[in-house]
């Protein structure tokens, strides 16, 4: 549609017909089409924006927002800048993501082009974090999209994207910001997760999936949040008043010993981010987590799902620590790119996060894997190589990277949550003279 007709000459005075048209105001455009997919309820979907942006940012009135999403993902980008801007956003900044355009790389690209990432782009970022912009990610591409393609180069572009990543990120780990994650159900996603079924379905399976795991399947979802950021913290009162010196995992395959670091605070559910600004970064959470002391980890854990790594699966991971660092890795499938990722760095072959999810969590009940660590990770207890979080210390904000790196906390350019959990899983507390605590029984809270 045009707005104007073809008559009005907007150039002045010298048209006859200009000087006998009044002065008119522009007509509103009416609002572009959303292209919904007919197999995703819209109201939920609207529920699930509306929960982005009032409980996993708690975004403020002026504050930006820059968010990245597949472009599957439009109906649900559109709705979360209509309710960024109702809550007072000062200016929506979207980035869009598309499969083939990432495909086109790894099978056209010249060689070089995988040691190749924006790293303008990320400084951009970062400086927009240092003004206090929020950040959100919509997740829904196909977790599998890279698998046929080169390990090497994905490796490659990988380790590229992360360094020009790491200045950015660390505001991100370090909670300078508010932040959040949450998922929208891409088609090849919900083809790979529910491979039986025809696209529609499928992806309507996998949105009301999404939506129940999000709590955005109920009408007081906001105050649903509310109720299950409590229980967490009542979960994280205790182990943070037990002031474990490490956790003692065992189970099939598995005889591990993480000590966590020194002053480790244990955090779940919502946090305040060092912009004062209580936010929920992952919808959905059922996790409550800490930090790991870098060099007390020792003994062999086994995987209890496979892991979706940048478009590879790794499946049956089982690794051995020796004071913290990894010397051992193996895995039935994946096992070169997993090598690949412990080369990353010194940091990658230590843990920067242990968390506890009760095998009964709602997500572990729904029976699926996701292939996507946002919804896998909170189905199971589980480690993390790589980067700590300095919020799960106490006092974290106000720590320098020394004095974390000397209470034990990991430095890395990696972040990689897998699973280690189940119902077949004990844990203990260990006290610092030596005395153990249950703290899981069979894969649920012992008390
Ligand atoms: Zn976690
Ligand atoms: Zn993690």
């Amino acid at each position: 549609m045009k707005p104007f007709g073809g008559a009005i000459d907007v150039t002045g005075g010298y048209s006859r017909l200009s000087i006998h048209i009044p002065a008119l105001q522009a007509p509103l455009m009416p609002t572009p089409p959303r292209n919904d997919n007919a197999a995703i309820d819209p109201v939920k979907l609207d529920r699930l924006a509306e929960v982005a942006i009032k409980v996993g940012l708690q975004l403020q009135p002026g504050q930006d927002l820059f968010l990245t999403a597949p472009v599957s993902a439009l109906p649900l980008v559109r709705r979360i800048a209509e309710h960024a801007y109702k809550a007072g956003a000062g200016l929506v900044t979207p980035m869009l993501s598309d499969e083939e355009i990432t495909l086109a790389r790894y099978r056209n690209a010249s060689d070089a082009s995988f040691d190749r990432a924006a790293s303008w782009l990320y400084e951009g970022i970062g400086k927009a974090f240092d003004n206090n912009t929020a950040r959100l990610a919509i997740v829904g591409d196909n977790p599998m999209l890279l698998a046929g393609e080169d390990p090497a180069k994905v490796a490659r572009a990988s380790k590229a994207n992360s360094m020009a990543y790491q200045p950015a990120l660390e505001k991100i780990a370090g909670f300078d910001i508010n932040w959040n994650i949450v998922a929208y159900p891409g088609p090849s996603w919900a083809k790979l997760v529910f491979p039986d079924d025809a696209e529609d379905v499928a992806v309507t399976k996998l949105a009301d999936a999404i939506f129940a795991a999000s709590r955005v399947d109920r009408t007081d979802a906001v105050d649903a949040w509310a109720r299950h950021n409590a229980a967490l913290q009542s979960r994280t009162a205790w182990l943070n008043g037990q002031r474990f010196s490490a956790l003692h995992f065992t189970g099939p395959g598995t005889d591990l010993t993480v000590g966590l670091a020194d002053s480790h605070e244990w955090q779940g559910g919502s946090s305040m981010a060092k912009n004062g600004i209580t936010c929920n970064p992952n919808i959905p959470t059922e996790e409550v987590f800490t930090t790991p002391h870098a060099r007390r980890v020792s003994g062999h854990v086994a995987s209890t799902k496979p892991l979706s790594y940048q478009g590879t699966l790794i499946d049956n991971i089982a690794v051995r620590f020796e004071e913290g660092r990894i010397v051992e890795a193996k895995a039935s499938k994946g096992e070169e790119v997993l090598n690949k990722v412990l080369d990353t760095d010194e940091g990658a072959r230590r843990l920067g996060e242990v968390a506890l999810v009760p095998h009964s969590s709602p997500i572990s009940k729904s029976g699926l894997l996701f292939y996507n660590t946002l919804f896998d990770e909170n189905a199971a207890c589980h480690i993390a190589l790589g980067q700590c979080y300095s919020k799960c210390f106490l006092d974290g904000g106000k720590l320098t990277p020394e004095q974390i790196a000397a209470q034990g906390g990991n430095k890395s350019f990696i972040h990689i949550d897998w699973m280690i959990g189940s119902d077949k899983i004990d844990i203990d507390g260990i006290l610092a003279d030596g005395r153990r605590v249950p703290v899981f029984r069979q894969g649920e809270w012992a008390a």
